[in-house]
């Protein structure tokens, strides 16, 4: 860290951020008396905070995000250049940078078509239900609104999103929600509903929602919203079988498969996108945190010519065409650092590393859980990987949230950030999340690990 805060300047930016800042997922009570920690500085896999503290980052800026590593001055430059030249023209006009990302992204996605820019992952969201919505009255006569969403995944902060939201704890004291959107069950292995595994529990798993779609009435809906590997709901990665007969089920009722790929997208799993891994065919997918990897706000919807091909009919009718807008979708640096993003992923082949690392991380995690019985389950996909904690392997009772919170301390006293599932599924936030950044080297890789066994034998003993 090149230093440049004083002991002077961290008290005024402490005291101007208790005094003025809300943060997110903050109980402020508690905060107010604490002695917060304020990331400053970033580079490659590492960051520092406002003392000068290192931290290794396991969790790519803590919400699976900065992709590419910090300080990547290329990214940056052409930002910078793109502002000089142009900063922002609303999004109706398109932009060079929106025209040469799109193209780009285009490439790496057999089958998708057309990129419709927005800001965030909730935004991009809304704007594959709108579209579901608007296919509903334009093909359907307004009956086929209904959108499916699964038992555990999350889908955005936005009241639109949040209805769609399978994390009970989140969407406590924030309804009334939108109407139709209707929750299948979960497809979490571990925690099976039914007595089945392997193959046969994921194509009960789906089995199950066909079962949703009867008894709603399949002409009544319209899309299913899944995440490829469910994220904050526990790092969730379905079992053979389950995509392929989800799939066919979507074709059999002729219902949209809009895939959520805010965090999967973008190399996370090892593959461009996560529902690469599972050979699904996708009519919308949205993505957001891996495009920019952060450096500049940016989520796109991508569709398949089919889908779009449904708003060009019909000139007849005025309204027939996506009547949406998203202010900042015009903001031409988001597309112009996710160009050079993508580029930084090919010229390092960081799509291998991530597979390298992420097998040498699951090989150290599965290696934690014969040393230390409180580790239930690891899971993942490439560099995006959990390890849920239980008291008894046996009845798979939760440790407490607080040993959670425990483990994450001990691990950031390490200098070694780490997530976890956060007040998200009730008396099920107990997976410990890990997503370090695609540049991770194998000593990176076993440091995190490290940390995690030292703190797991601190906490639990
Ligand atoms: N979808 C998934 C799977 C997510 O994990 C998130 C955020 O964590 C979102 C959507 C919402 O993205 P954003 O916070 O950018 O609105």
């Amino acid at each position: 860290m090149d230093g440049g805060l004083n002991d002077n300047d961290i008290s005024k930016v402490i005291e101007a951020d208790k005094a003025h800042v809300w943060h997110h997922l903050t109980q402020h009570k508690p905060f107010e008396t604490s002695d917060p920690r304020i990331i400053v500085e970033g580079k490659g896999m590492r960051v520092w905070d406002q003392n000068g503290k290192e931290f290794l980052d396991a969790v790519s800026g803590g919400v699976w995000t900065v992709n590419v590593g910090y300080g990547r001055t290329e990214i940056a430059d052409v930002i910078r250049d793109q502002l000089v030249k142009l900063p922002y023209f609303a999004g109706s006009a398109g932009s060079i940078p929106g025209a040469m990302y799109s193209e780009r992204l285009i490439s790496k996605m057999p089958g998708m078509s057309r990129v419709y820019y927005t800001n965030s992952g909730s935004e991009a969201n809304e704007k594959a239900f709108k579209l579901v919505r608007q296919i509903a009255h334009k093909r359907y006569g307004g009956k086929k609104t209904k959108i499916l969403y699964r038992d555990r995944d999350y889908h955005g902060s936005t009241l639109a999103t949040m209805s769609a939201g399978g994390q009970d704890e989140r969407n406590a004291q924030y309804g009334p929600f939108a109407p139709d959107f209707i929750r299948v069950p979960h497809c979490m292995e571990y925690r099976a509903q039914w007595d089945l595994s392997g193959e046969e529990y994921g194509q009960r798993a789906a089995d199950a929602i066909e079962e949703v779609i009867l008894a709603e009435g399949a002409d009544t809906v319209g899309a299913l919203c899944l995440e490829p590997v469910t994220a904050g709901g526990g790092v969730i990665t379905p079992p053979p079988g389950y995509w392929e007969r989800v799939q066919e089920i979507c074709a059999k009722y002729d219902i949209l498969l809009h895939i959520d790929e805010v965090v999967c997208g973008v190399g996370r799993t090892g593959t461009w996108f996560g529902y690469q891994q599972y050979g699904i065919k996708p009519d919308i997918v949205t993505m957001a945190k891996g495009v920019a990897s952060g450096y500049a706000a940016i989520a796109c919807c991508v569709t398949t010519e089919e889908v779009f091909d449904m708003f060009k009919e019909d000139m007849s009718d005025p309204l027939s065409y996506f009547r949406d807008i998203s202010t900042f979708g015009g903001c031409t640096a988001g597309p112009a650092a996710a160009l050079k993003n993508m580029q930084i992923i090919e010229d390092e082949n960081l799509l291998e590393n991530c597979v390298s690392m992420g097998d040498r991380m699951l090989g150290n995690l599965q290696a934690l859980m014969e040393k230390h019985k409180v580790i239930g389950d690891v899971r993942g996909k490439g560099l995006f990987l959990g390890a849920e904690l239980v008291s008894d392997r046996g009845t798979k009772e939760p440790v407490a949230e607080k040993d959670v919170g425990a483990v994450v301390a001990e691990c950031g006293a390490q200098g070694v950030i780490i997530g976890a599932t956060n007040r998200s599924i009730p008396g099920l936030n107990n997976t410990l999340c890990f997503s370090p950044a695609l540049i991770a080297t194998a000593d990176d890789i076993d440091r995190i690990t490290e940390a995690v066994d030292n703190a797991l034998g601190k906490v639990f003993g």
